[in-house]
């Protein structure tokens, strides 16, 4: 379907064709899906909240709960104060929720409603809290979205007066449940109390049971929010999705942070670990380094399957850059890496990612790029692999190389989200999924008298 892709490129400013993005308020659902008994609440039109709830119901299979100022002409002429003030009071009414975090849409933004004020004159009975962020939706992505929600949460609700604790403070990144619940393995295999702020397991991973609640157990406690403000320390995954939470800890309560980058890949999980180390006091646990061994063991034994093919990276920039760096270490060469997400930060880090390993030369790197633009750089430059999210697959389609999925959204397979792309155990699901798709693929093109069964 994309096969009238052009070869030729023209420079291109004010346009995306096939984004490598959605917009803000979808992240800042996420982020608010993994605090407990929570109602995101979107301030805009019911239209903004359909797509938005679709569009991580079709990544997660699970419904994504969440509600709407439901903007008509008149709200849009003269501004949603109403429309927040019924919306919450029946929010609390009808479905009882502990906490409404309100983000914005296009719309609430371009007329220039004013949160911050209309959330001090609502009435919100005593037991119940309403917290906001800003999320438009004509600048960023939907990473900076879960990162503006993540960081309202922690201007609300983290206490600098809370009584000082062991715990440290986890701002997990823009990753799936399966990775949240790697993260709690690993922390508890040092022993670390901590708080992960926010935390879908349970709610946007939820076993069958036959029974729906709108308020599954799991998600980051008011309490643990709170006590946030007292914590050690805090660590930030992934630059992009963290950065801006951290800073708002830093700034409320004085609570130093960490960045790291998501943990993906040997280097980065290996960086990880020995920051958990430093914060516990324990040595790595024999049962990781086990983990990193048979980590390695696989990029070994599977080498000539890996060495030297050439591949394509795109989708959100903390996870692009995660798998830029396994990629690397598997011994691939990263042809093309590529986030929608705008942001120099991400060119900078690949770059150098590419450079300590001798690959940056012939290498292309883009911030706020799109699918299209990728398209016709493969056009122009073939590689062995594509490794993204679902949007990739016309591309694959249109150009027959093997793909990978892996990040956000997967919209046409089942399963991603349980399980972990961090970690030697992401690490060894994500090496031995390249290594299937590239063995699929000679399986599928050589001859008869060499399709082999052992390899
Ligand atoms: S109008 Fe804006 S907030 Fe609504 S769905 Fe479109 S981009 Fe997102």
């Amino acid at each position: 379907m994309l096969d009238q892709t052009p070869k030729e490129i023209s420079e291109r400013k004010a346009l995306r064709i096939n984004p490598c993005k959605t917009c803000q308020p979808v992240g800042a659902l996420y982020a608010a899906l993994g605090v407990r008994r929570c109602m995101p609440h979107s301030h805009g039109s019911q239209g903004c909240v359909s797509y938005h709830r679709t569009f991580l119901t079709r990544h997660f299979k699970e419904p994504a709960v969440a509600s709407s100022s439901s903007f008509t002409e008149g709200a849009s002429v003269f501004g949603g104060g109403a429309n927040l003030r019924s919306s919450v009071k029946n929010i609390f009414d009808v479905y009882d929720p502990d906490v409404i975090a309100v983000h914005t849409t296009c719309l609430s933004e371009t007329i220039g409603d004013d949160l911050n004020s209309y959330i001090m004159e609502l009435e919100i009975p005593d037991d119940k809290l309403v917290v906001h962020c800003n999320t438009p939706s004509y600048v960023g992505s939907h990473v900076n979205g879960f990162a503006n929600m993540v960081a309202g949460f922690i201007r609300y609700l983290a206490d600098p007066r809370a009584p000082k604790n062991d715990k440290i403070g986890v701002f997990p990144g823009f990753v799936n449940p399966g990775d949240i619940r790697e993260y709690k393995r690993i922390l508890d295999l040092f022993e670390l109390a901590r708080v992960i702020l926010p935390d879908q397991t349970g709610i946007m991973d939820g076993p069958m049971t036959g029974v729906y609640e709108m308020f599954p157990e799991g998600g980051t406690t008011i309490d643990e929010i709170r006590s946030l403000g007292g914590a050690r320390q805090a660590l930030a995954l992934g630059a992009a999705a963290s950065t801006e939470p951290a800073l708002a800890l830093k700034s409320k309560c004085k609570v130093e942070s960490s960045v790291l980058p998501l943990p993906i890949g040997v280097e980065a999980t290996d960086n990880f670990l020995m920051t958990l180390s430093g914060l516990s006091g324990r040595p790595v646990p024999k049962e990781l380094e086990e983990e990193r061994g048979r980590l390695i063991d696989l990029m070994l034994d599977a080498n000539p399957y890996f060495y030297a093919r050439k591949c394509a990276i795109f989708g959100d920039p903390d996870t692009v850059l995660g798998i830029t760096s396994l990629c690397l270490e598997l011994g691939m060469i990263p042809l093309y890496v590529i986030t929608g997400t705008p942001g120099e930060s991400f060119t900078e880090s690949a770059k150098e990612l590419l450079s300590r390993y001798g690959a940056l030369e012939g290498a292309k790197v883009k911030a706020a790029a799109d699918l299209f633009e990728l398209h016709q750089w493969i056009k122009n430059g073939r590689v062995d692999l594509l490794i993204g999210t679902s949007y990739g697959k016309q591309i694959a389609k249109a150009e027959d190389i093997p793909f990978v999925r892996a990040g956000f959204p997967i919209l046409d397979r089942y399963g991603h989200s349980y399980h972990p792309l961090v970690g030697y155990r992401g690490g060894l699901l994500l090496a031995e999924r390249i290594a299937d798709a590239v063995m699929d693929e000679m399986d599928r093109k050589c001859l008869d008298e060499d399709l082999e069964v052992v390899m």
